[in-house]
């Protein structure tokens, strides 16, 4: 246990924060000690997805317990839960085990991946997840299934119930052949610019690979938290009106009642890309990140965000909601 730890390289964002305790969680024998019986403030797996205020009372317990259980050599895998994500991901292909590939490069730990069901390009993480086991405050470990994680888009119990669970391994079944998902975003156009006709797995990757790279700043040198924002989603009566004075918006349909729209466009729209000042900004090539560009702190970041969020209610009549989870207050643990 060490306290007053500044937490600055332990986010992407690259906030300046000081963990009033902190507390490393290398082995799950830590788990029957003391500060165990009580909820931290913050369970922090690789930081990329926070926005940290400059103050964290209490406990911040860091997960860093890692290890890729390969449980029976056909495609189940149990993951603890520091694992960091893309090395597991690479692993994954490496080995023969396609499904992960749209997946790939997205920063974090594998223990936070269940909690926001990360997805990206037409995947989401929730689909490939048999088990998570976790710590339940007040209780102990327990294992849930992907129904009791209840998991919805950006979305999971995890998420809903701060405080209760912290996430110790994961379990994968990549078992099984899927077809490869290709007709989100740019993959087909990035395969087809490489002379791909017939694709594979690591083809995906690699076009993911160089699709993510040339739209996403590189969080070491500027910092953020990748989209700082969800898709809203709304009526599709709202949609169609909107469409009437922006027949360009794109949407995404949900169900028979409802589409979610791209909260990139609509901040682009608002005429806010590459908007702010020099401490903090949008990204000049996609609105929906928001950048550090030297010297930020947390409550500059929400203080410009929530003027974001204003202008595209102001404008749309929509409502865009937080991704990333503010620490301390909020819904982060
Ligand atoms: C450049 C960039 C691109 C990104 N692209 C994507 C993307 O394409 N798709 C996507 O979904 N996300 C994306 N993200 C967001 C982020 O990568 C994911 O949300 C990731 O899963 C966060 O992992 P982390 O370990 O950094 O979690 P942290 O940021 O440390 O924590 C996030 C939340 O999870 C909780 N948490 C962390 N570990 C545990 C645990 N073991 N048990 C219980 N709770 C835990 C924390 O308390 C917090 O509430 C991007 C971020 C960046 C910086």
């Amino acid at each position: 246990m060490r306290e007053n730890v500044d937490l600055r390289r332990c986010n992407t964002f690259g906030l300046p924060a000081v963990a009033e305790r902190y507390l490393p969680l290398t082995d799950p024998a830590q788990l029957a000690s003391p500060e165990f019986r009580q909820p931290p403030t913050l369970v922090l797996g690789g930081g990329s997805n926070l926005l940290l205020l400059e103050k964290i009372p209490g406990l911040t317990v860091h997960v860093l317990m890692s290890g890729i259980a390969h449980a029976d050599g056909r495609g189940r895998f149990r993951v603890r839960a520091g694992t960091d994500w893309n090395q597991f991901v690479r692993y994954t292909l490496d080995n023969d085990f396609p499904g992960l590939e749209n997946l790939i490069l997205i920063p974090g730990t594998v223990g936070a991946a269940p909690v926001q069901n990360i997805g990206a390009y037409g995947a989401e993480v929730a689909e490939f997840i048999t088990a998570v086991h976790a710590w339940e405050y007040g209780h102990g470990m327990v294992e849930l299934s992907p129904e009791d994680c209840a998991f919805g888009y950006r979305d999971s119990r995890f998420k809903r119930e701060p405080g209760r669970f912290l996430i110790t391994a994961v379990d994968f079944d990549l078992s099984g052949r899927r077809p490869l998902k290709l007709e989100y975003g740019a993959i087909t156009a990035e395969l087809e610019a490489a002379g791909i006709t017939d694709p594979t797995p690591r083809d995906v990757a690699n076009a993911v690979t160089r699709i993510r790279r040339s739209k996403l700043p590189d969080w070491f040198f500027l910092g953020n938290s990748g989209s700082f924002f969800k898709n809203p989603v709304v009526a599709r009566s709202h949609y169609a009106a909107l469409q009437a004075d922006h027949p360009d918006l794109p949407a995404y349909p949900i169900d028979d009642d409802y589409v979610k729209l791209p909260a990139g466009w609509l901040i682009d729209r608002a005429g806010l890309r590459g908007a702010g000042n020099e401490k903090v900004g949008t990204y000049e090539r996609q609105a929906l990140v928001m950048v550090n560009r030297g010297g930020a702190t947390g409550r500059d970041v929400l203080a410009f965000s929530e003027n974001v969020r204003g202008e595209v209610m102001n404008r749309f009549g929509v409502e865009i909601e937080r991704e990333v989870q503010l620490v301390p207050n909020g819904t982060a643990h």
